[in-house]
């Protein structure tokens, strides 16, 4: 059975559907700033690299070697992290930094490079026929909430989001996803439990586009622990959004845990190399202190940061800023 939700204005529903009606959620306290959402992250390791540079001023081989362990700890990863201690020293070596806050200047000025060089952090969305972001991501990480925090974010722009349930391996899934449309008051499409995911994205485009949605948010599954399988379900997934919109999916986002830090980037790289990433949504930086993983995401796989949660609501979400990022872990 088809289920969909609506807002009161939509045409009515299709034979068999089932309808629930929902009013828009009068929730709308304003969304953390960045620099408030790294307070974990500013505190935590990375805090112990900026002190580095207000305490120590002496460029020495000890300030080297510090500068490089604080950075893996806050979680740069090794390769990032011999990286910009090679090239700050390469710079010192040349014409050597005049104090300890020219020294972080140029710290921050190869940090924001590493997040500007791997692309544009704006959702790229056609302004001609639907939109379809396809939003994936293990289980837990974020990605329903993700999927209502897009859905405000989009609403608040002036589209007209509709989501696709995609998840049917788990009941609560679908149930969730409902009542993130519910409180938002968007059209959700979904069908029970076990249903063929490719069939119900298939249908609910359909259905979405029929009665005028310009973006289509598709959540799906993510249960990790059957990876082949997971991997081919996506594959399938994408491949029946291809024929049903041509030139869609318009975004693929794949949702990262901060929280898990390097982990969090093997895990990326299992669905960059099988299902096409066209950015990434990192969730609860709020609860990370290795904010520091953002610029060795951006580094190892060249994907621009879209969107960053930032607590459990669903305006806690804001748009990538480079500049701002790095200027709120040194704060
Ligand atoms: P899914 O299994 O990937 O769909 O994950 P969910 O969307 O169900 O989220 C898992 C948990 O993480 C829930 O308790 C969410 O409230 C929480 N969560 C999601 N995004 C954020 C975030 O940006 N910050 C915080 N602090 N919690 C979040």
């Amino acid at each position: 059975m088809f289920r969909f939700f609506r807002r009161a204005t939509a045409p009515d529903p299709q034979p068999g559907s089932q309808l629930v009606e929902s009013a828009p959620s009068n929730a709308d306290a304003a969304a953390p700033t960045i620099t408030e959402s790294l307070g974990k992250t500013r505190g935590g390791f990375f805090g112990a690299v900026r002190n580095l540079f207000r305490t120590q001023v002496t460029l020495d081989e000890a300030f080297w070697e510090s500068l490089e362990e604080r950075l893996i700890a806050a979680d740069l990863g090794a390769h990032v992290t011999a990286d910009l201690v090679d090239e700050l020293r390469a710079r010192n070596g040349r014409r050597p930094f005049a104090s300890g806050d020219e020294a972080e200047a140029a710290l921050r000025e190869l940090l924001e490079a590493i997040l500007g060089s791997a692309g544009d952090p704006g959702l790229t969305l056609p302004v001609d026929g639907a939109a379809i972001i396809l939003v994936i991501g293990v289980n837990g990480t974020g990605k329903t909430t993700t999927v209502a925090k897009l859905t405000k974010y989009l609403l608040d722009g002036g589209r007209k989001p509709h989501l696709i349930a995609g998840d049917t391996f788990r009941a609560a899934a679908i149930d969730q996803l409902a009542v993130w449309a519910e409180r938002t008051g968007v059209p959700m499409y979904g069908q029970v439990p076990g249903s063929d995911p490719a069939a119900v994205v298939f249908d609910g485009i359909g259905a979405a586009v029929a009665r005028g949605a310009d973006t289509i948010i598709i959540d799906t599954a993510g249960r990790l622990h059957t990876k082949a399988n997971l991997m081919a379900e996506l594959e399938k997934v994408r491949r029946i959004i291809e024929r049903r919109v041509p030139g869609a999916p318009h975004e693929t986002l794949l949702v990262l845990d901060a929280v898990t830090g390097q982990n969090g980037l093997m895990q990326a790289k299992t669905f960059v190399g099988s299902v096409g990433v066209t950015g990434l949504v990192l969730t609860k930086l709020d609860s990370s202190a290795k904010g520091g993983v953002v610029f060795a995401i951006a580094e190892e796989l060249k994907l621009p940061i879209k969107l960053i949660g930032t607590g459990e609501r669903v305006e806690d979400v804001q748009p990538f800023d480079p500049q701002e990022f790095v200027r709120a872990l040194f704060a």
